[in-house]
C-alpha cells in the first residue's frame, strides 16, 4: 500500500485499504488526489489547491461543474421523488426526456430505452440487434462487426467489440465469443475490403457497431464523415443493422449535437450516456429507429425486449438530463465548442515539435497530442497537477476534453501545461 502523505484527509487514509480503484495497479500507483469540491471548470483538492479540469470528468461535465440550473432541477426532484421502479410505473422526468431525445435525434430514432451506464446501453443495443434478427425469423446472425481502435465498454459482452489488441481487454481474448473485427473503411479500397468481408460473413452478423467520427477511449482516433456513409451503404446492402455508439460524441463534443449529423445519415440504434446528465448522475439510453422497434411490436409476449435495470430511468438522473437539455436549447454550446476547439488547436500546435510527438489534432472540444509510444500516465498526471491542471493521459495520447464553458484563461492554463510537459513551452 503506498503510504499516504502528510496532511491527507482522514477518510483517504482510512478508506485506502478498502477501495478498489479503477484501471490501476494499486500496488505501484501513486495515491489518488483527494477532491473536496467542484465549480465551473475547476476541482478543489483537500489541501485547498485548485486544478483546472482538462477532462470534464471522463467527458461528462459538458456545462462545467455545479451548474445552477441542473442543481435546482435536482433539488426539486429529490424532494418530490428520488426514485421509483420503472416496471409498470411512469413518471414525468423520464417521459419528457424520452420525447425530447426523440425530437432532438435525427430521422426516426424515436424509441428510447433507459439504463444507468454506457456499457449497459451498448449491451442493450446489442441485445436489441440480436433479437431484431430473431423476431424477423432470421437465424444465425449472432455476431457483431466492430472496428480496430474501438471502445464500447468494460462489461463482458462490450469487451468483445473493443479493439482486440490495443484495448484494455486483451487479457480475456479467447474467453469470450469472437466477433468480427475489421479496419474502418477509410477509402475506396477499405470499402471494397469491408464489402468483401460482409459478402462472406454477413449471414452470421446481426449489426455493425461503431463510434461515429472519433474513436474515443481507443486513442482519440478521428475519421471522416464519409466513413459513416460507407458503413450505412454496406449495412443496407448486406442486411445488417448499424449501431452508432455516441456515448462519447453525443451532446456536442464533436461540434454537432450528435456526431451522426456531420455525416447526414442515421444508424438503426444509437447509444447515449456520458454527457447526458451534464456530468451529474449516471444515466444512459439505447435509442432505436421505428423499424427496429416495430420488430418487437407484436401480439407475441416472447417478441418483447426482456430487459429492465433496477434503477432504469431514475427520476433524479432524468431530471438532471432534462435540465442539461434546457442548457443546449439556446445554441450557446455550439459557439463555446467552436471557441474551445480553436483554443485547443492553437494552444497545442507547438507540441508538433515535441519529442516523440507524431500528431496534434483538434476535433470539436477534443484536443489530442499523440506520441509514438505509450506515455507514463501516473508520472504525467503528477506533473500536470503541479502545473495546476487535471489531465490524465491514455495509452499513447495526452488529450483535453474540457467543459464547453471553460474560460479562455483556463484553456490557456491547460494547453500551456501540455506544452510544458511536452517540452515545447
Ligand atoms: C465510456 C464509453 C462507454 C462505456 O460507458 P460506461 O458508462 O463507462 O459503461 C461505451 N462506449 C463509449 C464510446 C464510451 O466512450
Amino acid at each position: 500500500m503506498p503510504h499516504p502523505s502528510q496532511g491527507d484527509p482522514d477518510w483517504l487514509t482510512e478508506g485506502a485499504s478498502s477501495v478498489w480503484r479503477p484501471y490501476c495497479q494499486m500496488k505501484t500507483a501513486r495515491p489518488p488526489l483527494p477532491v473536496v469540491a467542484t465549480r465551473g471548470s475547476r476541482l478543489t483538492l483537500a489541501d485547498g489547491r485548485e486544478l483546472v479540469d482538462g477532462l470534464a470528468s471522463w467527458w461528462t461535465a459538458c456545462h462545467g461543474y455545479n451548474h445552477p440550473h441542473i442543481a435546482d432541477a435536482l433539488r426539486r426532484q429529490i424532494d418530490a421523488m428520488p426514485h421509483v421502479m420503472f416496471g409498470g410505473l411512469a413518471h414525468e422526468p423520464a417521459y419528457r426526456l424520452a420525447a425530447r431525445l426523440a425530437g432532438l435525434l435525427p430521422g426516426d430514432l424515436d424509441h428510447v430505452f433507459f439504463a444507468e451506464s454506457g456499457s449497459v446501453a451498448v449491451e442493450i443495443a446489442m441485445k436489441m440487434a440480436l433479437q431484431f434478427q430473431i423476431n424477423r425469423g432470421v437465424t444465425g446472425r449472432t455476431r457483431f462487426l466492430a472496428f480496430r481502435g474501438g471502445y464500447h465498454g468494460d462489461t463482458l459482452a462490450t469487451m468483445t467489440v473493443c479493439d482486440p489488441e490495443e484495448g484494455m481487454h486483451s487479457l480475456f481474448a479467447g474467453v469470450m465469443p469472437a466477433q468480427v473485427i475489421a479496419d474502418l473503411p477509410r477509402d475506396a479500397s477499405g470499402e471494397a475490403a469491408l464489402d468483401a468481408l460482409l459478402a462472406e460473413r454477413a449471414h452470421e452478423i446481426a449489426a455493425i457497431l461503431v463510434e461515429p467520427l472519433i474513436q474515443g477511449a481507443g486513442g482519440m482516433l478521428p475519421h471522416s464523415p464519409e466513413v459513416l456513409r460507407t458503413l450505412r451503404r454496406l449495412a443496407d446492402k448486406h442486411g445488417v443493422l448499424l449501431i452508432f455508439d455516441e456515448i462519447f460524441t453525443g451532446f456536442g463534443r464533436t461540434g454537432t449535437l450528435f456526431a451522426m449529423q456531420a455525416a447526414g445519415i442515421e444508424p438503426d440504434i444509437v447509444t447515449l450516456s456520458k454527457a447526458l446528465t451534464g456530468g451529474t448522475l449516471p444515466l444512459s439510453a439505447a435509442v432505436a429507429s421505428r423499424a427496429v422497434f416495430e420488430a418487437f411490436w407484436s401480439d407475441e409476449p416472447g417478441a418483447a425486449l426482456m430487459h429492465g435495470p433496477t434503477y432504469m430511468a431514475n427520476p433524479l438522473a432524468c431530471a438532471a438530463a432534462n435540465a442539461s437539455l434546457d442548457l443546449f436549447a439556446d445554441g450557446t454550446w455550439a459557439t463555446n465548442v467552436a471557441r474551445v476547439s480553436a483554443a485547443l488547436a492553437e494552444g497545442l500546435a507547438p507540441c508538433r515539435a515535441g519529442r516523440g510527438v507524431v500528431d496534434v489534432r483538434a476535433l470539436g472540444a477534443i484536443g489530442v497530442v499523440a506520441f509514438d509510444a505509450p506515455v507514463a500516465v501516473g508520472e504525467l498526471c503528477g506533473r500536470f497537477a503541479e502545473l495546476g491542471a487535471w489531465i490524465r493521459p491514455m495509452g499513447k495520447v495526452v488529450y483535453l476534453t474540457p467543459a464547453f464553458t471553460t474560460p479562455d484563461e483556463d484553456l490557456e492554463l491547460l494547453t500551456k501545461a501540455v506544452r510544458t510537459v511536452v517540452g515545447v513551452a
